[in-house]
């Protein structure tokens, strides 16, 4: 056991609180910083770790959902915060939704009173002296953000969110839709969505009268520069979005053999394909609209969602650019990140960003080389996400099954596919753990269910 050696944690949220977990039960001392209550964020009122700052559900529990699967993958990982969760919860049907207050001071009481585990209460300004895992969240103070930025160079550090949601492939109907590329030029890269004038003037007036999202007070200052909400665009004009991100210039209709009267243009979202963005479409559309009226568009009519457009206040560095497999920063590899700021988004995966820094971080002190998740599981697809998505507009993802290598086999229904892939993803898991044997030397079992 290392227990005379310390790692930083900076950032007592979802990740940080799972990661300090996850090192001090492996017998890693931890110093954990945490700002509040002193400084607050504008999310933030308590001053107990893992504040859950809007909502209290923790999404699905069933593992044929990917966030079902991620949790349960994280309770075979020991996750503090899923075990917090659960002795919280109250009764939501299909999720796992918490009373807020006891979770957290569940979170908070655990830490607090591990032996390893040191807490200071204070806004960190700068990045100290590795080993430090940075999970100062969506969040982050400022003098935090620009000591990070000084790390990863401006262009690389994000702080807010505009995007556009992101739908699977299988649940696009391609009879209405075409591949190619504007002009020819890059092959077929974008599968296009045709409109004759008719459907566009439907979508259009849907968009005017669809319902926002509602603001947040830090929210309402800021400039939009270069990525207008796409319902903003559709009140400048009748035919503004035609002339903007639906343009047909370019584009023919191998149907038709003429050019639409407008166009929506998907574009992949990973290596796979089995994601696709709408391109030009950052939204503040509540997200039951961005469903009502983005399925107006042709063949988009059953899209599945993995990805709601969002615009909101957000600090994430650009993880593929800017990180290694281990979630260190290749700037600095004593720098580990982890939590939103790294490009996932949501409670759950936050928490799991967590979990898997700290095992990165762990696996490194024991000399282990590459430390990378199966890719078959939804921590492995997280972790890909943050650290090799190929994306051009790299934006924070939610978990999904379309992070994860497509199982070719036949299945029946889309609830069997799912099915078919979580278990893939829990045996993947389980031989990993038995693999990595990550408490090497420790008296304690390996991965023991952390309980309340
Ligand atoms: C307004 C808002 C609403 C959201 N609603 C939801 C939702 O309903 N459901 C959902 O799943 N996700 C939601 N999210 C997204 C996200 O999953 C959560 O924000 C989640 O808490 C992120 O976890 P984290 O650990 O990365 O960051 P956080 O949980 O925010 O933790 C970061 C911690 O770092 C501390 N900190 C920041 N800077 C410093 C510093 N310099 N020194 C020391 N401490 C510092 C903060 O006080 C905070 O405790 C929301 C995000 C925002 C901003």
């Amino acid at each position: 056991m290392d227990g005379e050696t310390e790692v930083t944690v900076i950032g007592a949220g979802l990740a940080g609180a799972e990661a300090a977990w996850q090192l001090a039960r492996r017998g890693v001392r931890v110093a954990l910083r945490e700002m509040r209550p002193l400084r607050t964020t504008p999310a933030h009122v308590t001053g107990d770790f893992a504040e859950l700052v809007c909502s209290n559900s923790l999404h699905a529990d069933d593992p044929a959902n990917a966030a079902g699967l991620l949790k349960a993958e994280m309770e075979r990982l020991g996750s503090l915060i899923i075990a917090a969760a659960r002795a919280a919860a109250v009764p939501a049907g299909g999720a796992l939704a918490v009373d807020r207050a006891r979770f957290s001071a569940a979170v908070t009481e655990r830490l607090l009173g591990h032996p390893l585990v040191s807490v200071c209460r204070a806004e960190a300004v700068s990045i100290p002296p590795g080993p430090v895992v940075i999970a100062t969240g969506p969040l982050t103070s400022e003098a935090m953000a620009a000591a990070i930025r000084e790390l990863t160079g401006r262009e690389a550090l994000y702080f807010f969110d505009a995007a556009a949601p992101i739908i699977t492939l299988e649940s696009v109907d391609q009879s209405r839709a075409f591949w190619a590329s504007r002009y020819g030029r890059g092959g077929r890269d974008y599968l296009n969505c045709p409109m004759d004038e008719e459907e566009y003037q439907r979508f259009h007036a849907a968009l005017l009268t669809a319902q926002t999202a509602e603001v947040h007070g830090f929210e309402r200052h800021m400039v939009f520069e270069g990525c207008m909400p796409v319902e903003v665009m559709a009140g400048r004009g009748q035919r503004t979005l035609a002339f903007g991100p639906l343009k047909p210039v370019g584009l023919i209709d191998p149907r038709t053999g003429r050019q639409p009267f407008a166009v929506v243009q998907l574009r992949k979202e990973n290596l796979a394909g089995t994601l696709l963005n709408l391109v030009g479409f950052q939204t503040h559309l509540r997200r039951g609209e961005q469903e009502r009226v983005f399925r107006l568009i042709p063949g988009l009519e059953k899209a599945e969602f993995v990805r709601y457009g969002v615009m909101h206040r957000n600090t994430f560095i650009r993880g593929p650019a800017v990180l290694n497999l281990d979630f260190s920063a290749k700037a600095r590899p004593d720098v580990f990140f982890a939590g939103q700021i790294t490009g996932v988004e949501g409670y759950v995966e936050s928490a799991a960003s967590g979990l898997m820094t700290a095992l990165a971080l762990l696996a490194r002190r024991r000399g282990r080389p590459v430390f990378a998740f199966p890719a078959e599981t939804a921590l492995g697809g997280l972790a890909a996400h943050v650290t090799a998505s190929p994306s051009a507009d790299y934006q924070p993802m939610n978990v999904n099954f379309g992070l994860l290598p497509p199982d070719n086999r036949k299945k029946r229904g889309k609830k069997e596919k799912k099915l078919a892939l979580a278990t893939r993803s829990l045996a993947a898991l389980d031989d990993f753990i038995l693999d990595c044997a990550l408490n090497e030397g420790d008296p304690e079992q390996p991965c023991l269910p952390t309980q309340l």
